[in-house]
């Protein structure tokens, strides 16, 4: 009998193995893969992630993996027109960092500090806690778990959320593609976001030798962006890319009695912000904490409720962001000429950038 188990094992579910395991929990988490394992995502870590990686205490391991370094954000127009806004500098400034590095990290500090373990482990089945037994069993294959709460830490398709009828239908959604290549020469310390009639890019050098290239666009444009990224990073047409779809989803109350669902699972992000696992890590902890209030004796009910209400205080005053960033990428063309207007109001631009990339 486990205190709590966490399904998934990125950046939201083994640092909260992290914070409840290092408070005494007995913690399991069930990852579908095999780790070290790359993830569609841009790699680029923002600044707010600094102080909570210091409380999982890997803020020193982070800086001391290859990573690419992020002076400046540079906006390509559609027709090409081209504007830079600096990021902060500093120890804490913004870095891009692969994510078989950066999960690996947290799912081995998790694992130092007792949590028990499973990869290639695919959570299939639950069945909640009732009357007569307060745990749930959490089924993966011919392998049953038990635990007295569940987290919810597996991502933006959530098969927990699914399981327990939490999961929103999606609609006709955008796809994303990414993947990694040799950093063309003369890079420099930056991030791209170059806005293209079919969708946009992202591109983040994530060490002294390779890039990190995300295409954003609707399933029906997509081969075309593709074929666009190929002329211009001399990509084979062979290539094979990974692949998550969808980009947006509704959100889904956090705090459910036993169940917290966190990261990706509870909310998704705009990826242009590149926030995402900034709100991985911040709804981890608030998770941990509840758990432990839990399991000291709180009510289950109430620490549901709490857990939602800090969940959405998380998320509150900045989902503006989102808004904007969304309704930017889904018209590259009305983003493009907003480069335009912001070119002679270069302080609109920074405020937004300063705001994304800043500590919320
Ligand atoms: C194109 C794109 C670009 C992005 N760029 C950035 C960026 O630059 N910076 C940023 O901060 N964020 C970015 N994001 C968002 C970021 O990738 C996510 O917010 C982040 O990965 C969320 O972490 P998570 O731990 O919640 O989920 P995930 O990282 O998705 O981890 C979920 C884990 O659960 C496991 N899992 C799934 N189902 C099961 C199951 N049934 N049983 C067991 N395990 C299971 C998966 O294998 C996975 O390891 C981007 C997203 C996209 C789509």
């Amino acid at each position: 009998m486990f205190d709590v188990a966490i399904v998934g094992g990125g950046p939201a579910g083994a640092s909260c193995a992290v914070f409840c395991a290092g408070a005494g929990l007995r913690t399991l988490i069930l990852e579908r893969e095999k780790f070290p394992r790359e993830k569609v995502c841009g790699d680029c870590l923002n600044p707010a992630c600094w102080p909570l990686l210091r409380r999982l205490e890997l803020a020193e391991q982070v800086r001391s993996l290859p990573h690419g370094k992020l002076a400046r954000v540079e906006f390509i127009g559609i027709g090409g027109r081209r504007l830079r806004v600096e990021l902060p500098a500093g120890d804490e400034a913004e870095i891009a960092i692969k994510r078989s590095l950066l999960d690996q990290l947290i799912l081995d500090r998790a694992r130092a500090l007792g949590t028990t373990v499973f990869e290639s482990t695919t959570v299939t089945t639950l069945a909640s806690p009732d009357p007569r037994t307060d745990h749930w069993k959490i089924s993966a294959g011919e392998q049953t778990f038990r635990a007295r709460a569940l987290v919810a830490a597996d991502g933006r398709n959530s098969t927990v959320a699914r399981l327990c009828g939490l999961l929103p239908s999606g609609g006709r959604e955008r796809i994303a593609l990414q993947t990694h290549l040799p950093l063309p020469p003369q890079f420099g310390n930056r991030v791209v976001l170059e806005f293209r009639p079919e969708g946009y890019s992202g591109q983040a050098p994530v060490s002294g030798d390779e890039l990190n290239l995300c295409l954003v666009s609707v399933p029906g444009r997509m081969a075309s962006l593709r074929k666009w990224a190929e002329g211009r990073f001399q990509i084979s047409s062979s290539h094979s890319w990974r692949t998550i779809t969808p980009l947006t989803r509704a959100p889904i109350s956090a705090g459910q009695e036993s169940l917290f669902l966190i990261g990706d699972a509870a909310r998704v992000v705009e990826p242009f912000t590149g926030e995402g696992i900034y709100y991985a890590l911040a709804s981890a902890e608030l998770a941990a904490k509840a758990i432990s209030l839990q399991r000291g004796g709180g009510n289950a009910g109430d620490v549901a409720v709490s857990y939602s209400s800090a969940h959405a205080q998380l998320y509150h005053g900045r989902l503006w962001i989102n808004r904007l960033a969304r309704a930017a990428v889904l018209s590259p063309r009305i983003a493009s000429a907003f480069l335009g207007i912001a070119r002679f109001q270069p302080s609109l631009l920074r405020f937004l950038t300063a705001k994304i990339a800043g500590t919320p």
